[in-house]
């Protein structure tokens, strides 16, 4: 397993919207186990494959204290809720922003043997899928901001969630 580094905006890549899976070889699952190591290492609760750099549908996430899950082809096909939350990501490091996102969500994809797996996420986990599904989609959570006030700079030593 590796460490890769992360790919920052506005790398174009981040802005693509990533390639299906087409099938789940050595090669993803390696993806899989470096992008888990990656995110321990960086300490995110989530990462997608462009973030390093790669323009695959894959995402992992792993809450504080949970498993950590990898999706492969992830999608949503349920949000319900709403609520305002304070954002980062590990792709737009110094930053934070006000968002909303949905209160759950439901998303299915496939695991690391190609298995089928639904998942249910409330809160963070609800904002993490919705965060790495819209980076398979390149998009950012700066493109959710409703305005530029939403934005803010991270002051020295405050701390936000970074997905
Ligand atoms: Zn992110």
């Amino acid at each position: 397993m590796a460490v890769i580094p992360i790919v920052c905006h506005p790398h174009p890549v981040l802005g693509q919207k990533a390639k299906r899976v087409g099938n789940i070889n050595g090669s993803v699952q390696r993806l899989i186990d470096d992008m888990v190591e990656t995110m321990h290492e960086i300490g995110g609760v989530g990462l997608a494959a462009p973030q390093v750099g790669v323009s695959l549908r894959v995402i992992v996430i792993e809450l504080p204290g949970e498993e950590t899950l990898a999706l492969v082809n992830p999608q949503i096909v349920r949000r319900s809720g709403e609520r305002q939350v304070v954002e980062g990501c590990l792709s737009v490091p110094g930053y934070r922003g006000e968002i909303k996102r949905a209160v759950k969500v439901v998303a299915k994809g496939l695991d690391r043997h190609g298995g089928e797996v639904r998942i249910k996420g409330e809160e963070l986990m609800a904002q993490a899928l919705e965060h790495e599904i819209d980076h398979l989609n390149g998009v950012l959570y700066i493109n959710h901001l409703e305005s530029p006030d939403k934005l803010s700079k991270l002051e020295p030593g405050a701390e936000v969630t970074e997905i």
